[in-house]
């Protein structure tokens, strides 16, 4: 008789050497693999990862509901994880920032956007390491999740490695000794395995800066497109915008998140937590507009003398406020508009 399949919970590492980040990690990976409920997985960010690192593969081919843990704010990471083809309805998580609480009711009630496409019927549940220090809320959430998951044996993507691959980590159970973690020599060689002494080992993938689209708020109002002037948006077979040509993208700058006017572009890596992807609605553009009031400049001005420094830096000529930038949220109907848009134009025409 087969063996019932266990949840899947993917551990998305921490760039870097921080010991406090790589020993949670490891901590975790090791108490799940003695609870014995779900198949645990250490790979490189996942954000980090080229579109041909095999384990994208090997992502797309897990059946089921899975658990995704990493260091960038959710919304980032599922949208990474969506990016890449690794899809699957949103699993609701109780752990959760303040910041989710707050704006969780709003979210439901602005999916505004023309969300993603080709969606299986399993969830995806992403935890935020950076909640806690300790695994234990990780892992009586994670056993939470394990009792009411679904992991139906289903080809996702036409890519399907059933349920016990050679590859696939064993976890023992509560009386197994203590396993250790190394690297796998296999192809899956991102994987860590359990049952060996040697000491565990992070895999680094290189370093990337690219934007993320959040479809769930994505109008497909294109403006990103005729903002960047580097070529990194396009369209694809159904007209939706899409990051195409993510390494032109300029590292560090994130113009363009300024310039959405439904802040769906997300720099998971960059130090603004609402342009990294954290709960917020509009808070980020608000706080830059206000601060026209005291002569600073707007979140569009900020956008056009990122994109000039980088347009210099190539060697090409600045084109200021002239190209590209939007009339912010002039086609939207005016049933659509709130009392912040008002306000937003108010200070608009008092040109401060
Ligand atoms: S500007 Fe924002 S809302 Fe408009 S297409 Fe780009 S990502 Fe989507
Ligand atoms: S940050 Fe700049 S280079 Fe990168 S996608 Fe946005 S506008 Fe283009």
């Amino acid at each position: 008789m087969s063996k019932p399949q266990k949840l899947t919970v993917v551990i998305s590492q921490a760039p870097g050497k921080n010991p406090h980040k790589r020993q949670l990690e490891e901590d975790l990976a090791t108490q799940l693999m003695l609870a014995g409920t779900a198949e645990v997985s250490l790979i490189p960010q996942v954000y980090d990862l080229p579109e041909d690192h095999h384990a994208w593969l090997w992502l797309k081919s897990i059946p089921g509901d899975m658990v995704v843990l990493g260091w960038q704010y959710p919304r980032a990471l599922r949208w990474t994880l969506d990016r890449n083809g690794v899809r699957g309805r949103e699993g609701l998580t109780l752990l959760r920032s303040e910041e989710d609480d707050e704006s969780a009711e709003l979210t439901e009630t602005q999916a505004t956007g023309i969300g993603s496409v080709n969606v299986p019927p399993r969830r995806i549940f992403v935890l935020d390491l950076k909640l806690h220090t300790q695994p234990q809320p990780y892992l009586e959430e994670i056993e939470r999740i394990a009792r009411e998951a679904t992991v139906p044996l289903v080809s996702l993507g036409g890519f399907s490695l059933g349920p016990s691959t050679p590859n696939t980590v064993s976890l023992g159970n509560n009386s197994s000794p203590a396993p250790t973690l190394r690297p796998a020599t296999s192809p899956l060689d991102f994987r860590l395995t359990a049952g060996s002494d040697a000491p565990p080992v992070a895999v680094e993938a290189r370093r990337r800066w690219y934007p993320v689209i959040d479809y769930s708020r994505c109008t497909n109002c294109m403006e990103c497109l005729d903002f960047c002037l580097f070529g990194v948006y396009g369209v694809d077979g159904m007209d939706r915008i899409l990051v195409e040509e993510q390494d032109q993208c300029k590292k560090g700058c994130p113009a363009c998140s300024r310039v959405c006017p439904a802040n769906a572009i997300i720099f998971p890596e960059h130090k603004t937590p609402a342009i990294a992807g954290a709960p917020t609605e509009d808070a980020g553009d608000f706080k830059i507009d206000l601060s026209k009031l005291f002569g600073a400049p707007s979140a569009l001005e900020i956008a056009a003398q990122e994109r000039d420094v980088e347009l210099v830096a190539d060697g090409r000529t600045a084109v200021g406020m002239t190209v590209g930038i939007p009339k912010r949220q002039a086609d939207k109907p005016s049933g659509q508009r709130d009392d912040l848009d008002d306000l937003m134009d108010g200070l608009d025409a008092l040109d401060l």
